[in-house]
């Protein structure tokens, strides 16, 4: 079963205090991910239905700034600089802060009742930067992925029925800066 159209026409729960626009996938040219799972692999990013949004606020601004907490990891072999959830947007132009994604409440796990495996609320509360510009709005972007959906869709429980597109296992948070137009990995997690 083909789950695209299902999920591209149902955005997760997450997202509902945006303007959801349904855009391709996007690249981050020689990024490397920040990972907020110290075990993480390259090799372990999936290859699954995947949709991709572009938020914008009710106002129609399409221009945020992204709230989270920056956290430097010692967890791995070498410290790792991390931007950490729960986040919210603040719409750059009319001040509106709506959630967007909090690992306690959102992603497969947490949806499931499985508990909450990320960092959340470590270090310091701040919004996302631009390597380059520093504190800029951004347009942002969020990707999420699923594992497994086909076999989910395909023969529903009680606890999945209906809320598929809020079973996501990985999600991505883009940021596109709106000085410089350079897009960045704001954030990714593994949700289940
Ligand atoms: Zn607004
Ligand atoms: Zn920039």
């Amino acid at each position: 079963m083909d789950a695209l159209p299902y999920l591209q026409s149902h955005p997760p729960r997450c997202v509902a205090g945006f303007n959801c626009q349904l855009i391709d996938l996007p690249e981050f040219p020689g990024d490397v991910r920040n990972h907020c799972d110290p075990g993480f692999e390259f090799e372990d990013y999936p290859t699954c239905p995947e949709t991709a949004y572009r938020l914008l606020c009710p106002c129609g601004s399409s221009l945020h700034y992204i709230h989270g907490y920056h956290f430097t990891s010692t967890e791995g072999k070498a410290p790792v600089d991390l931007f950490v959830g729960p986040h919210f947007l603040e719409c750059a132009a009319c001040g509106k802060q709506a959630e967007l994604l909090d690992l306690e409440k959102h992603g497969y796990d947490a949806e499931l009742g499985h508990g909450c495996y990320s960092f959340r609320s470590c270090g310091t509360a701040g919004v996302f930067e631009c390597q380059t510009c520093g504190r800029q709005p951004s347009e942002t972007l969020i990707i999420f992925s699923y594992s497994g959906v086909e076999d989910l869709l395909a023969s529903p429980d009680e606890k999945t029925a209906g809320r598929e597109q809020d079973l996501f296992d990985w999600v991505t948070v883009g940021a596109t800066c709106a000085k410089c137009s350079k897009l960045q990995r704001v954030t990714d997690y593994e949700c289940a």
